[in-house]
């Protein structure tokens, strides 16, 4: 059996990005997708060529995150043409391709797989230093799918979001396990909307039982990096809502803070 034309196919699209990065979750809602957005706006701010590419299928997103919405890609000779926010920030996600954005994708795996992989191969993102890939919650066939074909390529590593709670601890336990089985680089675990900063006198208030320190313990526990945590901040919701860059609106808050040094970190 020779080489899969399709892995190749991937690989040779892939060879002008340098840095490959997967952004993953235990669970929905945890602020994956908000991750990959600040994560994407703060490369950008740096001068750095970057490329979001959402693969939450069912769920995608990054439009609305990116202020983005009612979007449509384009097709050229050398491919799909990603969505610019900024001329060094393209965009490329499912949303795009969805009429009414509040169409329940519902596709069998064979579909996903299909589009995932057109996704890998057929979008021209040109030269980029970071490509930043938001994967659906949870470790189903399509991150399966996704690390089969980008293995060749090079992954450099995951990013795994989560939130003090044990049940989403749990989770990540296992999607560390996956990143274990399938050979890829464990960036680190951020841990998301840890605790409540109030904005009038700053005193923090935990929210999720068991508190801040679960995911540290965690991380301990099974030798991968604590990256560092994000605090809820009200803010971060409406901004990210609006599709606006929450980090260079509120520079000086704790939530900026926080993604200031897990992006540092990572
Ligand atoms: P996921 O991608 O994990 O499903 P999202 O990124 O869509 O999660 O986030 C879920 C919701 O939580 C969104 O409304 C988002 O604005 C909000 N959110 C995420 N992180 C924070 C935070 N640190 N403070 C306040 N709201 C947040």
């Amino acid at each position: 059996k020779g080489p899969d034309p399709d892995i190749e196919a991937i690989t040779n699209r892939m060879s002008t990005v340098k840095h490959k990065i997967l952004v993953l979750s235990g669970k929905g809602g945890v602020g994956k997708s908000t991750f990959s957005a600040q994560l994407s706006f703060a490369l950008a701010k740096k001068d750095s060529q970057v490329g979001l590419m959402d693969v939450d299928i069912c769920g995608p997103s990054i439009p609305r995150l990116l202020g983005l919405e009612g979007q449509e890609i384009h097709h050229s000779n050398t491919g799909w043409s990603p969505v610019y926010v900024e001329d060094n920030l393209g965009v490329m996600s499912v949303g795009f391709m969805l009429s009414d954005p509040s169409d329940a994708v519902i596709w069998r795996g064979a579909k996903k797989n299909g589009l995932i992989k057109q996704f890998l191969r057929d979008v021209d993102w040109g030269d980029l230093d970071y490509l930043v890939v938001d994967t659906p919650p949870g470790t189903s066939d399509e991150h399966l799918s996704i690390v089969q074909y980008l293995k060749s390529a090079g992954v450099d590593g995951a990013v795994i979001i989560t939130t003090p709670q044990e049940v989403a601890l749990m989770d990540v336990r296992k999607e560390i396990n996956f990143c274990k089985k399938v050979g890829v680089p464990i960036l680190g675990v951020v841990e998301n909307m840890s605790g409540f900063v109030c904005p009038k006198c700053s005193t923090k208030t935990d929210i999720f039982p068991p508190t801040t320190g679960g995911a540290v313990k965690m991380c301990h526990d099974m030798d991968v990096k604590f990256l560092g945590s994000i605090p809820l901040d009200p803010r971060v919701a409406r901004a990210c809502d609006e599709g606006r860059f929450y980090m260079d609106e509120f520079p000086d808050s704790e939530a900026t803070k926080g993604f200031q040094k897990v992006i540092e970190e990572s």
